[in-house]
């Protein structure tokens, strides 16, 4: 479903290389999930998978569903089904956080969409990712607590029912019951979804206890040194990430 090959990322101002020979392949229906140090580029990589502009991709290439990725603008890469859940989400001053997501939802499906359902879905919703009714009328982010943004972006995600999916950091912020309704949430997703595959970037394999990665990537230096199953994430939270070092041979898992 999304194939990276050979990434190579600088930033567009100042050409700081940030990700170099990355790549990654994660088939339909999968879940991969990424760990590493602060500052390594993981969020970068969610970004340019998404199509932020202030990277610039120097080598390789971004596959989805076997098509280059790489001269989309954001909104064409949303509307092809790929999602992210943003590590810092956005405040939007101004644009309530139901006409946000009812925009959205237009925009990516090209079609109007009908009042009474919409209602009815977003309330749903709300009540099962346990957020308060009167978000829906504040504007997009703005003075929601850490955990609430990540509880919105997760409504935005059951709402616009992405095809591939990119969590960066959702558990951050998270107390312990609101991380397992985010996951309940997730996981019901997937069920009913289970095409969609999933991106989840971490530092805590507790999130991989609830949603199970089929692989377990550890990212170092802007590249992906080891590869393997859950059990890489709970040892390398035992021993740090300054013992791995080499770049393991199945490291392109292809
Ligand atoms: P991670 O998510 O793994 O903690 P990031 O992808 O956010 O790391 O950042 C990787 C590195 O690239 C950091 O050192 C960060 O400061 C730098 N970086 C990211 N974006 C930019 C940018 N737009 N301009 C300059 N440096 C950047
Ligand atoms: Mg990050």
């Amino acid at each position: 479903m999304l194939e990276i090959k050979k990434l190579k990322v600088q930033t567009s101002d100042d050409h700081q290389t940030i990700i170099k020979d990355l790549s990654l392949s994660i088939k339909s229906g999968e879940i991969h999930a990424i760990m590493g140090p602060n500052g390594t580029g993981k969020s970068t990589l969610s970004k340019v998978i998404m199509g932020n502009n202030k990277y610039n991709l120097v080598e390789g290439d971004i596959l989805f569903n076997n098509k280059s990725i790489i001269n989309l603008t954001v909104d064409e890469r949303a509307k092809s089904g790929i999602f992210l859940a943003m590590q810092d989400p956005t405040v939007v001053e101004g644009v309530t956080n139901s006409e946000f997501i009812k925009t959205a939802i237009q925009e990516t499906t090209n079609e109007r969409i009908n009042y009474f359902n919409f209602i009815k879905e977003l309330d749903s919703c709300i009540k099962n990712i346990g957020l308060s009714e009167d978000m829906l009328h504040r504007s997009l982010n703005q003075g929601f607590s850490g955990g609430e943004k990540k509880k919105n972006e997760i409504l935005q995600l059951k709402m616009l029912k992405p095809k591939f999916i990119i969590l960066d950091e959702i558990d951050s912020g998270l107390d312990v019951d609101s991380l397992k309704v985010v996951c309940q949430n997730l996981n019901d997703y997937l069920k009913e979804n289970q095409e969609t595959s999933v991106l989840i970037i971490t530092h805590y394999p507790r999130i991989l206890e609830y949603i199970k990665p089929d692989y377990v990537h550890i990212m170092k230096d802007g590249t992906i040194k080891k590869t393997g199953d859950i059990n890489l994430a709970f040892e390398t939270e035992k021993i740090g990430y300054s013992s791995i070092n080499e770049v393991s041979e199945n490291k392109n898992h292809e």
